[in-house]
């Protein structure tokens, strides 16, 4: 039996809880509980912290925003971890010990967000945007060739909720489109690749690589020295996903020497990116500050929510993260 006060809701039987296990700012916090308790009026949702070590047990599902592994760890009863963020990397290995299944945010909301931001960043690299703010500061009248869009050969690696929207965005232009992920695809104007030869033949042919993947034990530093050498001279590239899919140094080395002449990175190995870093002065490279697709509170609620409301309604946990594959 459970006696504790939840808030405004005395709790004096055996209820299933909800947990909002995060490490985000106060009002973050706040703000995110708010949207939770309106859109799941008739579940008792409480933060880690006001949980007593007494009642964990009572708690079946835990929404998860960078938790910690010792809070997340209190939980012994979860059925299932519901994250608010697309990007699993930090919390699968929390997880991958135990059969509790870790279900991610799909929202088609962030999806498309990130289909603008790929268009956008793909539109300033063709149209050398980079190039033309430096030659203002110099006060530099001088016009740069134009490549038509039916011209370059757009790659776009890790085809899932977030590639094909891109895809299907970047598909409203003539760029001639090109994809890579584990499995095969069939998606229309686009020639797809997979595997490792893929990848290799790939990005032999890419004027602008984008990439889409999830961080994983088989993505990490993917792009090395040796993959980015098999880029054409004069490539460009764009990082919407993880930092760590892509080897800084070898990436520096690429730029400076001009074979790679921009990247655009909203991510980073470590956030926010530290004061000294090469990437912030280097004058080829475009600095986001990880905004490509940021979380939209209203419409991933809803989702979680919704997945909740499912699984009371059916017992049936929303499909989940491949723990072996790690995405
Ligand atoms: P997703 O639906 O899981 O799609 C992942 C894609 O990557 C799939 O096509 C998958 O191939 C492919 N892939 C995974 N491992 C691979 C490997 N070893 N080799 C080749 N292809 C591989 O993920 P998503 O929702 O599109 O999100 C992708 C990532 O974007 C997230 O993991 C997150 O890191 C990042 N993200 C960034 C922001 C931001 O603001 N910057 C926002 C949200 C998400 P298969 O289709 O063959 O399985």
């Amino acid at each position: 039996m459970l006696s504790s006060d939840y808030g405004d809701e005395k709790v004096s039987e055996v209820l299933t809880k909800i947990v909002f296990i995060n490490q985000l700012n106060e009002q973050e916090k706040q703000q995110w509980l708010a949207q939770i308790k309106t859109n799941l009026p008739e579940e008792i949702v409480v933060l880690s912290s006001d949980i007593a070590s007494t009642d964990t047990e009572y708690v079946d599902i835990a929404i998860v925003a960078n938790p910690s592994p010792e809070e997340l760890a209190r939980f012994q009863n979860l059925r299932w971890v519901q994250s608010l963020w697309a990007g699993v990397e930090r919390i699968a290995p929390m997880l991958s010990d135990k059969a509790t299944p870790l279900v991610r945010l799909i929202d088609p909301t962030l999806a498309q967000t990130m289909a603008e931001s790929v268009l956008a960043w793909t539109l300033y690299l063709q149209r050398n945007m980079a190039t033309y703010q430096q030659q203002q500061s110099e006060q530099l009248w001088q016009a740069l060739p134009t490549v038509a869009a039916k011209d370059l050969r757009v790659t776009v690696l890790g085809v899932g909720e977030l590639g094909v929207k891109s895809l299907n965005l970047l598909g409203k232009l003539d760029y001639q489109l090109q994809s890579w992920s584990r499995t095969e695809k069939h998606i229309e104007g686009v020639a797809h690749f997979s595997g490792e030869d893929g990848l290799s033949k790939v990005l032999k042919q890419t004027d602008i690589l984008i990439s889409l993947l999830p961080l994983t034990d088989a993505t990490r530093y993917l792009l090395d020295k040796e993959k980015l050498g098999l880029l054409p001279h004069g490539a460009q590239l764009i990082n919407f996903s993880r930092g760590a899919i892509i080897e800084s140094e070898a990436l520096i080395e690429k730029l400076d020497n001009g074979h790679i002449t921009h990247a655009v990175l909203d991510v980073f190995e470590q956030e926010p990116l530290p004061v000294g870093s090469t990437f912030w002065q280097h004058p080829k490279v475009t600095v986001l500050p990880h905004i490509s697709a940021p979380t939209n509170k209203e419409t991933a609620v809803k989702i979680v929510a919704d997945n909740i409301k499912q699984y009371r309604a059916t017992g049936k946990v929303p499909d989940a993260v491949n723990m072996k594959l790690g995405y």
